[in-house]
């Protein structure tokens, strides 16, 4: 149903359904997996510019669209044109229960394009109604999200007003809000043992292999307490079956909501490479390298406030979710704008099993159209 013009009682009301779907679907035709964002990127910057934004495109290619407001005041809006993997070529199929699937061979790519199509709808729905009060937005689209926030980690924030934010980035019911993400750190390590003919002169030899069993069977992994996880997803090494390996590499990971658990577990880690490489006269090089760090931000900070008021607004309850994975919302608040990240009704994001109800999608629409539209809650420090 489409609202009757001047017949509105809230701005949300006013989200063109057919009109975002459409556009929905118009992004996922677009192939943009991540590191290859330049055929999405030139249709971004050509609609931003059609909706009446000021677009800049940095070097890597990220997205500044700039709506103007009718109030003083900036807020951002971040999105990820990149979708997880290399699938290309997503077919979507529309059940008849409302929800939108993908055939079964390729991710959907509602990460990030349900985000990307909600934007869009709202700066039809502004560009419609000047008479709306609401801030000037910057809408951050951003490339690399699924290869490490590559995109957010190198934009220049010093080119945005934003005094604070929302991403429009995660799973979760509709109505939750991101506040407290972890910090996530990368780990390499490499063993350096000896190499030897296995049949003719082991005794010559250190076995990296057995080094790096002993060091991961000493590690203490998977949910260490209920703000740390932590993983060794790959391990490489040896050439032959008679020959003793000289390398092992181990990739790893440990994130933890609270920084002192996640630096007792990084040295946790450390150490049982140490050990089991001291007690071989092996080598080891134990690298790690943050991939973003932790946020939390409290019930009382201005984006938390206008996103759950924003909610209320829409009949939704307010459900605080503290995340296991990181958005560009990581990058932000550590660049001094603060951020919350809200759903934007994905599910199973980076899976064949993705897949987001449209009410769901209109939904998330709604919330970010409440939240700029809503009364200016003062332009006190957030
Ligand atoms: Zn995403």
């Amino acid at each position: 149903m489409s609202p009757v013009p001047g017949s509105v009682l809230r701005p949300a009301d006013a989200v063109d359904r057919d009109r975002l779907l459409a556009t929905f679907l118009e992004l996922l035709a677009v192939d943009s997996p991540t590191g290859h964002e330049e055929e999405i990127g030139a249709v971004l910057e050509a609609r931003y510019a059609e909706l009446g934004c000021t677009t800049t495109k940095d070097d890597i290619g990220n997205i500044v669209a700039v709506f103007p407001g009718t109030r003083p005041g900036t807020i951002l809006v971040s999105t990820h044109m990149d979708t997880a993997g290399t699938d290309r070529g997503i077919v979507p199929v529309i059940g008849d229960d409302g929800v939108i699937r993908t055939d079964g061979t390729t991710i959907l790519g509602a990460d990030d394009k349900s985000g990307l199509a909600g934007c869009m709808e709202v700066m039809r729905l502004l560009r419609a109604h000047p008479e709306w009060s609401f801030p000037t937005i910057e809408f951050v689209s951003t490339v690399g999200e699924e290869s490490g926030l590559v995109g957010s980690r190198h934009l220049d924030v010093s080119r945005l007003n934003a005094t604070h934010g929302f991403v429009l980035d995660t799973a979760g019911v509709m109505g939750s809000v991101t506040y407290w993400s972890p910090t996530s750190v990368y780990l390499t390590i490499t063993f350096h043992g000896r190499k030897a003919h296995a049949g003719v002169e082991p005794e010559k030899g250190i076995s990296a292999v057995q080094v790096a069993a002993e060091a991961v069977a000493a590690m203490q992994l998977g949910r260490i307490d209920e703000e740390t996880v932590a993983n060794i997803g790959t391990i490489q090494g040896g050439e032959a079956r008679n020959v003793i390996p000289d390398t092992v590499v181990l990739q790893g990971m440990a994130r933890s909501h609270d920084q002192d658990k996640l630096d007792r577990q990084l040295s946790a880690m450390r150490q049982a490479c140490e050990q089991a490489a001291e007690a071989h006269s092996a080598a080891v090089d134990f690298v790690q390298e943050e991939i973003y760090k932790t946020y939390r931000i409290a019930e009382d900070a201005r984006p938390y406030r206008e996103a759950a008021s924003a909610i209320r607004s829409l009949g939704l309850e307010v459900s605080p979710r503290k995340s296991g994975g990181g958005t560009d919302g990581n990058y932000f608040n550590a660049k001094g704008i603060p951020c919350v990240a809200l759903p934007t009704g994905m599910v199973d994001e980076h899976a064949t099993s993705e897949h987001i109800a449209i009410d769901d999608l209109v939904v998330a629409c709604q919330v970010l159209l409440a939240i700029v539209t809503q009364p200016a809650q003062g332009d006190e420090q957030p």
